[in-house]
């Protein structure tokens, strides 16, 4: 199958047996049998044809940093697509394929004097991650700059406008689609003393010299569950390699080796907890496979 695959993204990549926690933030994940990177639609859509001819199982990535991976790695192919990572600026809007990281999109802005992404700045995935989560941070909301998604959909390419794509908290209508490309709207002038801004307060508030997924829950009503986590003192709590962070406790960090397991468990104690004493169902917002 190496050799096939090598057949069909010609000037991408195959990597086989690949472990996992080299493609995500959290640095967790056992081998997966193939991680293929296309670098074109074409290569993309060509390698989709011949997994579903062949019955093999895929997982769209973009740059892992929003997922925890199985420690038994994935017994098929992982796409990963930070090769498509196209910027295009037209005259009323801006093309962004979805391999193109945020804060690439934000300095691309920056370079033209365009905004709108200033609040962006930082978070550290793909546009197809973004989309696809409705990813936000701040006054930004990926969802509320979109004007329409290029996307495989039920096998099919199509192009969804601002209205169809559905947009709620971190939902959109790309549940089982693969984002291929998203137009965004843009507005004149960047105000690049905002993007510094932003930078620092993720310095300040965010544990980002440990590997982790970013918030673990979704907030509840609206409120971050790290401030419930730190009244329940949960800051600090640790199960093998994995703890909640003592600077953010809406996130978990690997400090030291830390397993899928060990995270498991540990998002399984704070949910029993939570609910325990205040009766909430947590709800994660970070995606396992
Ligand atoms: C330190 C840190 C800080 C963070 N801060 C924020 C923040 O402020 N706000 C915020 O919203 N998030 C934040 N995150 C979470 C994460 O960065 C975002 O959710 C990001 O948008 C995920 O993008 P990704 O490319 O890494 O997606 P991945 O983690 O690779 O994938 C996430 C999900 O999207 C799917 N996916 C990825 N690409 C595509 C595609 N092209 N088509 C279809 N599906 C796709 C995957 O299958 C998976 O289900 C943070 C994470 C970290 C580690």
């Amino acid at each position: 199958m190496f050799f096939k695959l090598k057949k069909i993204v010609k000037n991408g990549k195959v990597l086989k047996n690949e472990p996992l926690k080299n493609h995500t933030s959290f640095r967790i994940g056992g081998k997966a049998k193939f991680v293929v990177m296309p670098s074109s639609f074409e290569e993309l859509i060509n390698l989709l044809m011949y997994l579903n001819k062949k019955n093999v199982k895929y997982y769209v990535l973009g740059n892992g940093t929003n997922v925890l991976a199985s420690d038994n790695g994935f017994k098929g192919v992982v796409i990963k697509l930070t090769l498509l990572n196209q910027i295009r600026l037209y005259k009323t809007y801006l093309q962004v394929f979805c391999g193109a990281s945020l804060s690439a999109v934000c300095l691309f802005l920056k370079q033209h004097d365009l905004g709108g992404f200033e609040d962006a700045f930082g978070i550290p995935g793909t546009i197809g991650g973004a989309v696809k989560m409705n990813a936000s941070a701040y006054n930004f909301e990926t969802g509320k700059l979109v004007l329409g998604v290029l996307a495989i959909i039920d096998g099919t390419v199509k192009y969804l406008n601002h209205d169809e794509c559905d947009f709620g908290y971190r939902k959109s209508a790309f549940k089982n689609a693969i984002i291929l490309s998203v137009d965004f709207a843009i507005t004149k002038g960047c105000n690049a003393k905002r993007m510094e801004e932003v930078i620092a307060l993720r310095k300040t508030f965010q544990p980002l010299n440990l590997p982790s997924a970013g918030s673990v829950f979704k907030r509840v009503d609206g409120v971050p569950v790290s401030k419930m986590l730190d009244e329940l003192g949960y800051k600090g709590k640790s199960v093998g390699g994995a703890k909640v962070s003592e600077k953010h406790a809406g996130f978990i960090v690997n400090f030291n080796n830390a397993t899928e397991h060990d995270v498991k468990k540990l998002i399984a104690e704070i949910k029993a907890e939570v609910y325990k004493t205040k009766g909430i169902i947590l709800e994660e917002e970070i995606k396992f496979f």
